[in-house]
């Protein structure tokens, strides 16, 4: 499957031109090529992919669920055994390292195969009232769901949404990120190898204006699944209101990473520093609030600063190294909030700059960053940098860590560092997050429900409670 110069949708089992004829340069943000064109999507193509989608999905869904949940552990081992293509053509378009890209394919062909798992799992209840009536639960597909997805973690990101969807009997229109389209493409391609039927899967790519809001919109799109910006989180949520439309929202976040006096300090390095600079800092879970207890401060934040400034940036070191930010727009962004911590009046211990030199000149690459004596209050401990910059803030107690942890506006992850079981208990159960890690960041998996409390989302993903987010409930009653 190697990557073609162009890429039509993908409709009803295969490509299909734009109906507006025009496409959208894909470009490899470690050196600015082109990596190739994707169609530029519109009201059309959703239309004509909704219509496939939704003549596709009575007969899968009336398939037996061990039957479908096979097509979907098939399509999983498939994309393992094509592993190093999905995985180049995520680096080229995201500018992942290829090893990251391996582990990130790995997790979305996990995906597959632990729904195609459970689907036929998947059972009601039955409702004791007394004699006089039988009464039971069944859970039913939507019919299309609707996924968007943005462009960090693109193909896990797209499998998370898209398995259990498609596991309960949905079908799935697939909106990928414009920046990162292709491993969504080949995926579509790969499920009619599976044996999956056509319409079940579609791709149509392009803008969120071009085609995400149709999407949103359409009548005959009865669930969205969205991965991304609160701001576009937002506006779907606005639109779905509007429809009476359930959503699965997926949004930012500002995690804090605790890192208690009584910490194996060795062990928290490595994990604090990939908690906020794995995948070069642009995942939602990023621990990039890093809370140090006083006593322990100047030690850790001197190992943390070393263990960064010398960490290789560039596609070219040896594994594993920082690959580029995305994207311009996000690189930009990024580079905006060194300016902002400057401003702030944050101490600068590593990185804050673009990372130059060589190869290095043609892409989106700064330096991993870390500021210390942050406080809690500044721009660069609040807002989302979605970049591998790390802000260190000094705590005293451990009422004062939960205080600033939970004083945040998002509730997506946080992460716990003691040998205190009894206080990692006692802190993981008065912080506000939908995710808690004590004593590790961040290692994937499919088995953890993931969600955010407050703004960084509504519903949950992952784990067998995903399943769930994808059926409408019908309770029956037979009085007897
Ligand atoms: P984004 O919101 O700009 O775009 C996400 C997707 O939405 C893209 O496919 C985009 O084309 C589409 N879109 C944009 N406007 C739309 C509209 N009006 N209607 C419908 N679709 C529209 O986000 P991004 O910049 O691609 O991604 C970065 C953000 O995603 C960060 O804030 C990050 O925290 C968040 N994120 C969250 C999770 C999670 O699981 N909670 C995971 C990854 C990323």
């Amino acid at each position: 499957m190697a990557i073609q110069s162009s890429y039509g949708h993908f409709i009803h089992g295969e490509y299909a031109a734009p109906a507006s004829g025009r496409y959208l340069d894909s470009i490899n943000p470690s050196d600015q090529s082109i990596v190739t064109k994707i169609a530029e999507g519109n009201a059309e193509d959703v239309e004509a992919a909704v219509a496939s989608a939704k003549g596709a999905q009575q007969a899968w869904a009336a398939m037996r669920p061990l039957e479908r949940g096979g097509l979907l552990i098939t399509l999983g081992r498939l994309l393992k055994e094509n592993i190093d293509e999905f995985a180049r053509a995520e680096s080229a378009e995201m500018g992942m390292p290829l090893d990251f890209a391996h582990m990130a394919m790995t997790g979305a062909a996990n995906y597959y195969e632990y729904y195609g798992g459970l689907a036929p799992s998947l059972h009601g209840d039955n409702i004791q009232v007394g004699p006089g009536q039988h009464s039971y639960t069944v859970y039913e597909p939507y019919g299309v769901v609707g996924l968007i997805t943005p462009w960090n973690g693109p193909l896990n990101q797209s499998a998370r949404g898209a398995a259990p969807a498609l596991a309960v009997g949905n079908a799935v229109l697939h909106k990928p990120s414009e920046f990162t389209s292709i491993t969504a493409l080949m995926l579509a391609e790969l499920a009619i190898e599976a044996g999956i039927p056509p319409g079940i899967l579609n791709v149509v790519t392009g803008t969120g204006a071009g085609v995400g809001n149709h999407l949103v919109e359409h009548p005959d799109i009865h669930k969205v699944s969205f991965t991304g910006s609160l701001r576009t989180g937002q506006m779907i949520g606005h639109a779905a209101a509007d429809k009476v439309m359930a959503v699965t929202l997926e949004l930012g976040g500002k995690s804090p990473d605790i890192v208690f006096e009584d910490a194996d300090l060795e062990a928290a390095l490595p994990g604090v520093m990939f908690g906020f600079i794995g995948n070069t800092g642009q995942i939602c879970l990023a621990g990039s609030r890093i809370l140090v207890q006083r006593s322990i401060y100047d030690k850790f934040s001197n190992m943390l600063a070393d263990a960064v400034n010398n960490f290789p940036v560039g596609l070219d070191k040896s594994a594993p190294s920082l690959g580029p930010i995305a994207n311009e727009a996000q690189f930009d962004k990024v580079l905006g909030y060194f300016d902002v911590a400057q401003e702030d009046g944050a101490k600068l211990l590593a990185g804050g700059e673009r990372a130059t030199g060589g190869e290095l000149d043609k892409g989106f690459y700064v330096r991993p960053t870390v500021y210390g004596d942050v406080n809690n209050a500044m721009r660069i401990a609040r807002e989302e940098i979605f970049g591998p910059v790390g802000v260190l803030i000094p705590f005293d107690t451990e009422e004062e860590a939960i205080a600033i942890a939970n004083d945040s506006e998002y509730g997506l992850a946080a992460g716990i560092w003691t040998r205190d079981l009894s206080r990692a208990h006692r802190v993981a159960g008065q912080i506000e997050s939908g995710q808690i890690y004590v004593n590790y960041y961040l290692e994937s998996s499919v088995e953890h429900p993931l969600g955010g409390y407050k703004k960084s989302g509504i519903g949950r993903e992952k784990g067998i409670v995903a399943l769930k987010q994808y059926c409408e409930l019908k309770n029956i009653s037979i009085k007897l």
